[in-house]
């Protein structure tokens, strides 16, 4: 579904993806952790095309997110969730979650109102269909932008650290919603701090260190890696983490 083949990516002299090669296929949850730095919102800004890479390539469904001609349609099949709360402020919950449908998709608007409030139902939010961004907490925010991720029917989701502004209990809710689509077999690329969460819902674990991929393995073997006989890195990092 996703291949990202030796993909380099530099800001000026700073080398920030340096040869990195991951394939994700349907059904998939792969997480990536790396310390702070490591390159890993670049490596999602790159799969979405907002970013020219130096080297490699990245397709989407054999659709070539570095030619213009092809990026449309690779975009089309997924759908980004970031850090930072990026809904529109001056629009309801309602109105967040149906625009793109609307607009890009060209979804009739009672169709695309009638997907965001199942949506909003299956996150716990139905009843603030009407409510506007700065009326709700920060958890119920990130649900409703995951909502808007999924109003677009994405063939997979990119997570950015979405729990990170979050406080523990809000992470909670958030995180018990992306279990809920991992269980459904919603295939997903998930940047996160969260180990413990990471462990519990992947099914592969990629590490990036400086903008290499160190290690891209199936979770438990990740996880048994830490026992010391592989990567003192990795070691390090989730010791630090914890
Ligand atoms: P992470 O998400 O793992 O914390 P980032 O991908 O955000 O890491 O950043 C990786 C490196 O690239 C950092 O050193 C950062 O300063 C640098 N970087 C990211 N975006 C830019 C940019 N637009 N211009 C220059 N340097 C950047
Ligand atoms: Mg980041």
């Amino acid at each position: 579904m996703l291949k990202v083949e030796n993909v380099k990516k530099a800001f000026g002299p700073t080398t920030v993806l340096d040869g990195v090669n991951l394939t994700i296929n349907p059904g998939e949850v792969v997480s990536i952790l790396g310390s702070s730095g490591s390159g890993k919102s670049t490596l999602i800004r790159c799969i979405n095309g907002l970013e020219k890479l130096n080297g490699g390539s990245i397709t989407v469904d054999d659709f070539d997110v570095g030619k213009p001609k092809e990026l449309a349609e690779a975009r089309k099949r997924s759908a980004t969730v970031f850090q930072l709360f990026n809904l529109y402020p001056h629009m309801t919950v309602l109105g967040n979650v149906t625009l793109a449908p609307v607009e890009v998709l060209k979804k009739p608007r009672a169709e695309a109102e009638a997907t965001a409030r199942a949506l909003l139902q299956s996150v716990g939010l139905g009843d603030r269909a009407d409510a506007y961004p700065a009326q709700l907490s920060g958890g119920q925010r990130q649900r409703v932008g995951i909502c808007r991720a999924l109003a677009m029917h994405p063939r997979y989701l990119l997570l950015d650290e979405v729990t990170s502004a979050l406080d523990p209990e809000m992470t909670a809710e958030v995180l018990a919603i992306l279990a809920k689509l991992a269980a459904e077999g919603t295939t997903m690329l998930f940047v996160t701090h969260e180990i413990e969460f990471a462990r519990q819902i992947s099914n592969r674990i990629v590490f990036l260190d400086k903008g290499k991929l160190l290690v891209d393995l199936p979770t438990a073997d990740f996880f048994a890696a830490e026992g010391g006989m592989t990567n003192p890195r990795i070691a390090q990092f989730l010791s630090k983490m914890r």
